[in-house]
């Protein structure tokens, strides 16, 4: 599998082209699936569009999934649109296909920054690609890494309106794709730091990747990228979902908070009552996963005793 026919295929530029080529291994050593990561890759075009509102202008239906407004700054964004269509013979919906894009908001890759963004996008995009979509019943899942957005159907047209819908893990997924993508960034000899919205989520992120359990990042890993949690069930136990729904929690309030904050002084106010809230109870989160880990290991040495007696 090679990059070059991904490039050529969309007509990338010399400079995309390079940066391609030099991240594409990266990804491949850090995701371990390159089936999936080409496959990826393949299926979704990168638009380095300039200024993300102004394109999206130009198609209603791409600006009304951005809920884009004059205000809202975005530097880049992974977009996945599905087409459902009505199958009157096994009267049931079906994913017809996927549209999909990754649009930066910039026209070059000069900056450090923008090529973060990229590689940013670029992780959601692996971390979405398998399975991406189902539907059941009139009821459509959408899944990217531990972000999981469930949405009905209306009926008539297969439409999903965003009223609809309602999604979990967003905070620890963000988490985690600011902490993957800070790593892939470092190898590429880039530095960014990471936005204080996102600062609190990756903490907690990387201690989750840090938790001293044998294997603890292939299985997280895996989980968001397979969608699949068995491994983490067995792992983590409750302690897992108990973080995901806590950094949902800090992730919205942080950015709430922030982006209303009217100065700086405020800003700053705002974030160290926050990182105390989290130290209070974060303790708690993390200990429950302790005590699951510690069974686990207690069960496992009970298994070995009797299996060697
Ligand atoms: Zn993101």
């Amino acid at each position: 599998m090679e990059i070059k026919s991904i490039i050529k295929k969309y007509k990338y530029n010399k400079e995309l082209s390079s940066f391609l080529k030099r991240l594409y291994p990266l990804l491949v050593d850090f995701f371990k699936d390159e089936n999936l990561i080409y496959n990826a890759l393949d299926n979704c075009e990168i638009i380095m569009c300039g200024d993300i509102s102004e394109y999206a202008r130009k198609d209603p239906s791409l600006y009304e999934s951005l809920s884009l407004s004059d205000n809202i700054d975005l530097c880049g964004v992974y977009v996945s649109e599905p087409f459902v269509k009505y199958d009157k013979k096994s009267r049931t919906f079906k994913v017809d296909y996927i549209d999909r894009s990754i649009l930066i908001n910039g026209s070059d890759l000069y900056y450090d920054e923008v090529k973060a963004v990229l590689v940013h996008e670029i992780c959601h995009l692996i971390k979405s690609y398998n399975h991406e979509f189902e539907v059941r019943n009139d009821v459509l899942t959408h899944r990217s890494g531990f972000l999981r957005t469930i949405s009905i159907i209306k009926k008539e047209e297969g439409y999903c309106s965003d009223e609809s819908s309602f999604s979990n893990g967003m905070g620890l997924e963000e988490g985690l794709n600011v902490y993957t993508e800070k790593l892939l960034c470092e190898k590429l000899g880039i530095y960014r730091e990471v936005e204080d919205e996102y600062l609190i989520v990756y903490e907690m992120a990387k201690s989750l990747m840090m938790f001293p359990s044998e294997n603890i990042q292939d299985i997280i890993i895996k989980a968001q990228i397979y969608h699949d949690n068995t491994l983490i069930d067995k792992k983590l136990g409750i302690g897992f979902y108990k973080l995901q729904d806590f950094s949902d929690e800090v992730y919205f309030k942080t950015f709430e908070l922030i982006n209303n904050a009217s100065n700086y002084d405020e800003k700053n106010h705002i974030f160290k009552e926050m990182c105390e809230y989290v130290e209070a109870n974060y303790k708690g989160i993390i200990e429950s996963m302790h005590s699951h880990a510690r069974k686990r290991s207690n069960i496992n040495a009970r298994d070995a005793r009797s299996s060697n007696s």
